[in-house]
């Protein structure tokens, strides 16, 4: 592959419309570019999200200008009068708009096919910037342009979805690569469980200090799942990158210790099933704040019928007692938020459904329902195995939909520690 070196400048991208100024559209072309550059191994450096007036988008222009070799402006090559990307890029680079009868034909032709008849606005989009390359539009009728000046490049795109995506795939990415080559990136994504942020980064603190420098380490927090992903691009000496990036990463590994659940970004859930098959054991779940979302967690993964029995969702006292036969006096006397009931749950399905392991979540994820004693994000998670039954009483926070995830997390994790103990003694004897 040849890797041709480029200025040293950033990529940008700019996002035009202003739709996407208000509360209600979002700016996900950006999005995809940024994924797409990935795989050549460059990143974005900036963004703007700018609206339809011509001389902001102009200002836009001139200041992606001073600091940035490649261009992505995306949306306003409409055939209206607010769609004036193309007029602005001409005033500021001082080139002109050059009519196209090949262009506006096939645009005739387009609406011709679907028996529509073109309106006269449509002309706008037979306009490209002198000296550019025509970018062709299979899903849409404005073309994109693709623009060289003086080491700097200008890609031009229309802003529907639709349009846009295919035309970055096919058409952008491609030529960028003929270019300029593929940076050959190492990476991995390193997720976490069972501590929080602070304490992650207390762990962590160490490796930032030897951090060589081109190597980038970012953290991305979620409650009950944090990735830390760590690249570094390339060089001359690939050998040496190698080593650098894997001694950073097993430092990382230490310190984590058990906390890691994968080293590849694979989700917890997928991991746990991975263990459960190659250790030929079943799982069978209990629900009740989770409301099947652990069922549905461990049903993502493909396969996962290989290990998983079943998962019954006992929301209300009546089904835990007539679907698992927890006892009504232990539900009337503790509540069914409780270490008890948690144990219940999960040491009657076990039997029941004849698992290994049987897994078990009750708990207040509010927003109401709270209590001084029982308040909101209070949850249990049991654990029932052949030894025994574990139990851990949770506090969790946030919104509901949050308190649900970090209860799934948090039963998965305990069954992935589990047996990784088991594998761990099997291994031993
Ligand atoms: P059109 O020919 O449809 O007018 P255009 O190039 O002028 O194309 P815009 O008018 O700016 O594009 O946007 C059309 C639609 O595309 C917007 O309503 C919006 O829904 C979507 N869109 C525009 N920009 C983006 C973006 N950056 N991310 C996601 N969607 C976008
Ligand atoms: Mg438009």
């Amino acid at each position: 592959m040849r890797i041709k070196n480029l200025p040293a400048a950033s990529i940008e991208f700019i996002a035009v419309g202003s739709e996407l100024l208000t509360p209600h559209f979002q700016d996900t072309n950006s999005l995809f570019v940024a994924e797409k550059l990935q795989e050549l191994g460059r990143e974005l450096s900036f963004k703007t999200t700018v609206g339809d007036r011509l001389d902001d988008l102009k200002l836009a222009i001139k200041i992606a200008r001073k600091r940035s070799w490649l261009i992505f402006i995306c949306g306003g090559l409409g055939p209206t009068e607010d769609d004036r990307t193309r007029q602005a890029v001409a005033e500021v680079l001082g080139l002109k708009l050059v009519f196209r009868r090949d262009i506006l034909e096939k645009i005739r032709k387009r609406f011709e096919t679907r028996g529509l008849r073109m309106s006269p606005s449509n002309r706008r989009q037979a306009y490209v910037l002198e000296g550019s390359e025509v970018l062709e539009n299979p899903h849409g009728t404005a073309p994109g342009l693709w623009l060289e000046r003086r080491k700097q490049i200008f890609v031009l795109l229309p802003g529907p979805p639709p349009e846009f995506r295919p035309m970055v795939e096919n058409l952008v990415i491609p030529k960028l690569k003929e270019r300029y080559g593929q940076v050959q990136v190492l990476r991995s994504v390193i997720r976490v469980t069972g501590a929080g942020e602070s304490l992650v980064e207390d762990l962590i603190k160490p490796v930032y200090r030897s951090l060589p420098e081109r190597m980038q380490l970012i953290t991305l927090a979620a409650p009950g799942d944090i990735q830390i992903r760590l690249s570094l691009p390339v060089r001359r000496k690939p050998q040496r990158d190698v080593a650098a990036f894997n001694r950073v990463k097993e430092k990382l590994l230490g310190l984590l210790g058990r906390l890691v659940y994968s080293t590849d970004g694979e989700p917890l859930e997928k991991v746990v099933g991975d263990l459960l098959r190659s250790s030929g054991k079943t799982l069978a779940c209990a629900e009740s704040c989770t409301g099947g979302l652990l069922a549905h967690r461990i049903t993502s993964v493909p396969g996962s019928s290989d290990y998983f029995l079943e998962s019954i969702v006992t929301y209300s006292n009546e089904s835990k007692l007539r679907e698992l036969g927890v006892s009504a006096e232990l539900l009337r006397q503790k509540g069914a938020v409780s270490e008890e009931v948690a144990r219940e749950m999960a040491e009657k399905v076990r039997t029941k459904a004849g698992a290994d392991y049987g897994l078990s979540t009750t708990g207040i994820a509010g927003p109401g329902g709270g209590t001084e004693t029982k308040p909101v994000g209070l949850v249990y998670t049991g654990l029932a195995f052949s030894g025994g039954t574990v139990v851990v009483k949770n506090m969790f926070s946030g919104n509901r939909e949050r308190i649900k995830f970090q209860t799934t997390q948090k039963a998965l994790d305990m069954l992935r520690l589990k047996l990784l103990e088991e594998i761990g003694q099997t291994e031993k004897k």
